[in-house]
């Protein structure tokens, strides 16, 4: 029995045996076959040592205006790369004298790269950024010497050029990835560059291209000595997408030259296409100052200003709109039939309300019909305007809740309320506050149009950013539609995303905007705007003054021309300037001169340096600048 037992082990052992050497010999061949013939990158990896792979950054896209002229271009910056493992008998005193470097510095700069705090994902085997973007000068010398030292290599990469120093806030900066951003995409590594505001954000992927490789034969040492077969196994890099951006660049800079000195925007949009011809944040800055080693200390320095010139005004800003919202108010009341063209309303110097109170206006013949209303900015046909919505005609809305909703609907889709959707990063959406939210400051039923009467004239709990205001306009000059305003005006020839070529429809008809432009027309030709005036030319504008409880009011200007086929609508801010026609007036109007005509005529150069003479801050001296007594 025992005999037969042991017999039966036997087999069984020899079969498991037999087996586990099939196994093997399967998984062995399957190996072999898989390195040798399918994973050609095996050699490679296997002669790591032997080669070095280098990424070929991409030139970046390069950015026109609608002109065609060249506005942002590239220039090759360098970085001493090392790789810890390779740095063998390493003369750091030669190192160190090659590139200007202390001793001391030297330790420091490799304790840095060493320290995985301050460089997750350190690796003894990998390219180290050692410094980064060497002057011309360094790089010649370094490059000259580069082969006695072991372990390390230049890194070419690709920084912007400014050929003119406008549209910084428009265009944007690439700048350094930071940790957060490495992880989020796995195309960055530490030490590239990435578009961190403007279009270079919102349009990277267009922009940075593809990386390639070059692959480089070392010796034992591991010191370079040539390519890899003459290059064939590199990898190409490609090229981003050139791009074309709706700003005209001399309209930007005249722009920035007259809000030199001033704080505010000045956004111009052309109403047939929705493109941004000029995008004016003032303070600005000379864009090249976020370029190369000096980025963070001036972008350190731009922070610390109190102008805050790297506030994106047009986009972020948010102000009571003030009286340009009159003209939203003359919309939405001539949509709901509440009022045409004939409709008047008295003003005796305002509108009295609730018990002895009182909202002001100013000196004007009395009643005023609707274009006239906006001719002469009366507040109290605002006033009763809204009264007649949200207190008058409970028969047709039920309740003052319902009224205001209807009323709200008409509003946002004017393109106020929330984000226009602009390709711009950061972009604020204003406020129009809902009906849930009066009932809950004043209790359901509780409040009227006297509750809220400020907002009837653009104040109060109504902000708009100067983006919108100059949707506004570029939808009044369309007679009820618009399109989302935007930078980009193609890449590469192509043209944008579809949402960028799509009418959006106010719930407005157009017929309704005939009298509106009507009243325009009259504040520029002979009501509050007419120091904006232009020989010959037809525009249509409407001034406001946005309420500041810091300080001074702020001057808005909104316009559009000419007023047949408009070319530009135009929205201009100027902080803490007070009235609207004193400054925003003469900016706009001489935008919209220089745009339509390229030069200011003679009759109004008086105007023009007016305005380039005007300063509403002085320059803050800079620390070390002021002179010490003997
Ligand atoms: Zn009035």
């Amino acid at each position: 029995m025992s005999y037969y037992r042991n017999k039966q082990d036997y087999k069984k052992r020899q079969q498991t045996i037999t087996w586990i050497i099939v196994v093997v010999a399967i998984i062995y061949i399957c190996r072999l076959f898989f390195l040798q013939i399918v994973d050609v990158s095996y050699k490679d990896n296997a002669d790591s040592n032997a080669f070095l792979k280098k990424t070929i950054y991409p030139s970046r896209g390069l950015i026109y205006d609608r002109n065609g002229k060249l506005i942002v271009s590239n220039q090759p910056v360098y970085d001493v790369m090392l790789i810890m493992r390779e740095m063998h008998d390493f003369d750091t005193l030669a190192f160190c004298n090659t590139l200007n470097i202390t001793k001391e510095e030297f330790i420091t700069r490799i304790n840095e790269i060493k320290d995985r705090k301050k460089n997750p994902g350190y690796s003894r085997y990998t390219p180290q950024v050692f410094m980064s973007q060497l002057s011309g000068e360094d790089y010649g010398r370094f490059q000259e010497k580069q082969f006695r030292f072991s372990g390390t290599f230049v890194q070419q990469r690709v920084l912007r050029e400014y050929a003119v120093p406008h549209g910084a806030h428009a265009i944007g900066s690439i700048g350094e990835v930071n940790q957060k951003q490495i992880e989020a995409d796995s195309y960055y590594k530490k030490g590239d560059y990435k578009g961190q505001s403007g279009i270079e954000k919102t349009y990277e992927e267009q922009l940075r291209g593809e990386k390639g490789v070059e692959i480089l034969l070392r010796d034992v040492h591991g010191r370079i000595k040539g390519r890899y077969q003459n290059g064939e196994r590199d990898i190409l890099p490609k090229s981003g997408k050139n791009v074309t951006v709706g700003l005209d660049i001399e309209l930007q800079q005249y722009g920035e030259e007259l809000m030199n000195y001033k704080l505010g925007s000045i956004v111009a949009i052309e109403p047939s296409t929705g493109e941004i011809l000029a995008l004016v944040s003032s303070p600005s800055f000379d864009p090249s100052l976020l370029v190369g080693r000096k980025r963070s200390a001036n972008y350190s320095a731009l922070l610390k200003d109190p102008n805050k010139p790297l506030f994106d005004r047009p986009m972020m800003a948010m102000y009571p709109p003030g009286s340009t919202f009159k003209l939203v108010q003359a919309l939405v009341m001539q949509q709901e039939e509440l009022i045409n063209r004939n409709t008047t309303f008295p003003c005796h110097r305002g509108y009295s309300y609730g018990v002895g109170r009182k909202l002001g206006c100013h000196a004007h013949p009395s009643p005023l019909n609707l274009p006239q209303s906006i001719q002469n900015s009366c507040n109290a046909y605002y006033c009763c305007c809204l009264r007649e919505m949200l207190d008058n005609n409970l028969a047709k809305y039920k309740t003052t809740d319902h009224a205001y909703d209807v009323w709200r609907s008409h509003v946002t889709s004017l393109g106020f309320g929330d984000k226009l959707g602009v390709d711009f990063p950061n972009e604020k959406g204003g406020l129009i506050l809902k009906s849930s939210r009066y009932d809950k400051i004043y209790g359901k039923n509780h409040w009227r149009s006297s509750t809220i009467i400020s907002i009837s004239i653009g104040q109060g709990e109504v902000l708009a950013t100067p983006i919108q205001t100059a949707n506004l306009a570029a939808c009044i000059a369309n007679k009820g539609y618009f399109y989302t305003p935007h930078i980009m005006k193609s890449i590469e020839g192509d043209s944008i995303d579809i949402k960028y070529r799509t009418k959006h429809y106010s719930t407005i008809d157009s017929q309704y905007f005939d009298v509106v432009q009507e009243g325009m027309l009259g504040a520029v030709m002979a009501g509050t705007a007419r120091i904006g005036r232009i020989d010959s030319l037809e525009f249509c504008g409407k001034t406001g003054t946005a309420q500041n409880p810091h300080g001074k009011d702020h001057s808005i200007f909104i316009a559009f021309a000419p007023k047949d086929n408009p070319k530009i609508a135009i929205a201009v801010y100027v902080e803490n300037a007070g009235f609207g026609a004193t400054w925003a007036v003469p900016i706009a109007s001489l935008m919209i001169e220089k745009y339509l005509r390229r030069s200011i005529s003679p009759n109004r150069l008086y105007l023009e340096e007016r305005i380039l003479n005007a300063k509403f801050y002085e320059d803050t001296p800079e620390n070390g600048t002021e002179s010490k007594p003997d």
